[in-house]
C-alpha cells in the first residue's frame, strides 16, 4: 500500500459537484503540486480550503479541498478530497493531473479495502459499506447501516469470545493435567457450553433469513397452467405500485418481471414465460419446469382457475408444494366455482379476481403474515446478510455437530479441540480476522470505483 491512489468518488455525469478522492502517504504533497491557494502541507487536519486546480500556470477549475491527516480518515491514511465542478470534462482533467503527478488510479473498492487492511473496519463492516451504497429500500438501508456500525461484527466477536473461553479451559487441562487445583475439564462440562454456542449460531442463521429478505426481497414465482390469470395477477399486483415497476435483469439468472414493495420489503416477481412458451398444449402446466422455478423461489403463488376443475398436473404441483412457502390463488372468483376445496386440504388458499382487482389486498396481507414482515421490520435488524458469511456460519455449525457426536463417542478432548479451533477460525473469516488474499481481492472488486 505504498502507492497513493486517486479516483472519482461521485457518479460520472453532469452534476453540480464532483468529488475526487486521494489517499496515501503522498496525497497532500501531490495535490499541493496542482493546487493554487494555501500550502496544503501546512494546514491543520480536517480543514477545507478554497483555491484553484492548475495545470502549470493554467487554471483548470475552482475547487474546495478537504485535507484529512492520518490516522483519523476512512482509509487511516492521509486523505484529500477535491470538490470540483461536476461534469465529465472537468472531473477527468483533475483526475488526469493527479495521475500525471504521481497518483495511481484506484481499483474498485480500494479505499474500503485499505480501510480494512489498515484495521479501521472489519470485513462485515466493509460488506456493509457496499450494501449501503446499493440499498434501494428503507429496510435494506437500515440493515446495512447496522453492519457498518459494527453491530453485526459484535455478534460474531461475542461468539468467538465464548469459544475462546472453552478453548482456554481445554488448554489448561491439556497443558497442566497434573495440577490438582485445576478442575478437570470433562466432556460433560463441555457439552452445555457447546449447546449454548450452537444455539447462538442457529439463532443468527435463522435471523439471517430475515436479513436476506430485507436486503434482497422475496423471490416470488407465479405458476399455473395457461389462462388461469397469471399475467392478470401480475398486472394487478404491479398496477397499484406503478412507481416502482421496473423491468430489470435480476442479479440471478432469472428475469425479474416486476417488483412491488410490501411495507418496504421488495417482492421480486419472476417471469413464468419459459413455461408458457414451451408448452403449446393449453391444459399443460409444465410440471418439471414449474418445479425448478419453485425450488429457486422463496414464495410460490400457485394460480388456479375457479371456473375449472383441478387437473392431475395441478394436483401433482399441489403435492410438491407441501414443503414450500406458498399460497394457492383461486382466480376468477367472479365465475362459477368448479374447484373441489377438499383438494386444497393443508394449503393456504385465497379467492381473488385479478380481472376485477378483488382480493389483491388480502393476498398482500397473507404474504406479510407468511413472512412475518411486521415483526422482521421492528426487530433490531442485526443480521448477517452476505452469502459468504452465512456459508461460513453453516460450516461452523457442521463442525459443532461433529464435536457433539465426538463427545458422545467419548473422543479425547484434544481431538475435539481441533474442531473447535476450526470454528473459531471460520468465525474469524467472517469478520476478516483471518483471510485469503484472493478472496479479499474478489470481494472488493465488486465495489464501485472511488469507494
Ligand atoms: P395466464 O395465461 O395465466 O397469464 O392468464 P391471463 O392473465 O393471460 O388471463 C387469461 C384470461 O383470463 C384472459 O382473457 C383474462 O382476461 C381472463 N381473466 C383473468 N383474470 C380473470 C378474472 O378474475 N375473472 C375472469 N372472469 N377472467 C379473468
Amino acid at each position: 500500500m505504498e502507492d497513493t491512489i486517486a479516483a472519482i468518488s461521485t457518479a460520472l455525469g453532469v452534476g453540480a459537484i464532483s468529488i475526487i478522492r486521494v489517499s496515501g502517504k503522498d496525497a497532500i504533497k501531490i495535490v499541493n503540486k496542482i493546487f493554487k491557494g494555501k500550502d496544503l502541507e501546512k494546514v491543520p487536519s480536517h480543514t477545507i480550503h478554497y483555491g484553484h486546480i492548475i495545470n502549470n500556470e493554467e487554471i483548470v477549475d475552482e475547487v474546495l479541498i478537504s485535507v484529512m491527516l492520518s490516522p483519523k480518515t476512512f482509509t487511516t491514511e492521509d486523505t484529500v478530497e477535491i470538490n470540483c465542478h461536476g461534469g465529465i470534462a472537468t472531473t477527468n482533467k483533475v483526475l488526469e493531473l493527479l495521475l500525471v503527478n504521481g497518483c495511481r488510479l484506484a481499483e474498485a473498492g480500494e479505499f474500503t479495502k485499505r480501510a480494512f487492511l489498515n484495521g479501521r473496519i472489519d470485513l462485515t463492516q466493509a460488506e456493509g459499506v457496499m450494501n449501503l451504497i446499493e440499498a434501494k429500500t428503507e429496510s435494506s438501508r437500515a440493515l446495512a447501516l447496522n453492519q457498518v456500525d459494527g453491530k453485526v461484527s459484535k455478534l460474531v466477536k461475542d461468539l468467538r469470545q465464548e469459544i475462546l473461553e472453552v478453548l482456554a479451559n481445554i488448554e489448561v487441562n491439556i497443558d497442566y493435567p497434573e495440577y490438582e487445583d485445576i478442575e478437570v475439564f470433562t466432556n460433560e462440562m463441555l457439552f452445555p457450553m457447546l449447546t449454548k454456542i450452537k444455539k447462538a449460531i442457529l439463532k443468527i442463521l435463522n435471523e439471517s433469513e430475515n436479513g436476506k429478505i430485507l436486503q434482497d426481497g422475496i423471490k416470488t414465482c407465479i405458476i399455473g397452467k395457461p389462462n388461469v390469470g397469471k399475467s392478470s395477477l401480475l398486472n394487478s399486483l404491479l398496477n397499484e405500485e406503478k412507481a416502482i415497476v421496473t423491468d430489470i435483469e435480476g442479479t440471478t439468472r432469472d428475469i425479474v418481471e416486476g417488483k412491488i414493495s410490501l411495507d418496504g420489503v421488495t417482492l421480486n416477481i419472476i417471469d413464468t414465460a419459459g413455461i408458457r412458451e414451451t408448452n403449446d398444449v393449453v391444459e399443460s402446466i409444465g410440471v418439471e419446469k414449474s418445479r425448478k422455478m419453485m425450488d429457486e423461489a422463496d414464495l410460490v403463488l400457485f394460480v388456479l382457475n375457479n371456473n375449472d376443475e383441478i387437473n392431475s398436473e395441478e394436483k401433482k404441483i399441489l403435492d410438491s408444494l407441501k414443503n414450500k412457502t406458498h399460497i394457492v390463488i383461486i382466480n376468477k372468483k367472479d365465475l362459477e366455482s368448479k374447484i373441489n376445496l377438499n383438494d386444497l386440504d393443508g394449503h393456504d388458499y385465497i379467492f381473488i379476481s385479478a380481472f376485477k382487482n378483488e382480493g389483491i389486498d388480502d393476498l398482500k396481507d397473507k404474504i406479510k403474515e407468511l413472512f412475518n414482515l411486521e415483526q422482521i421490520l421492528t426487530n433490531d435488524m442485526t443480521y448477517l446478510t452476505s452469502a459468504r458469511s452465512i456459508s461460513l456460519l453453516k460450516q461452523s455449525l457442521e463442525s459443532l455437530n461433529d464435536i457433539e457426536s465426538g463427545l458422545k463417542q467419548e473422543y479425547p478432548i484434544d481431538i475435539l479441540e481441533i474442531d473447535l479451533k476450526n470454528i473459531w477460525n471460520k468465525l474469524g473469516e467472517i469478520i476478516g480476522e483471518t483471510y485469503e488474499e484472493e478472496l479479499i481481492d474478489q470481494l472488493f472488486s465488486q465495489f464501485c470505483l472511488g469507494k
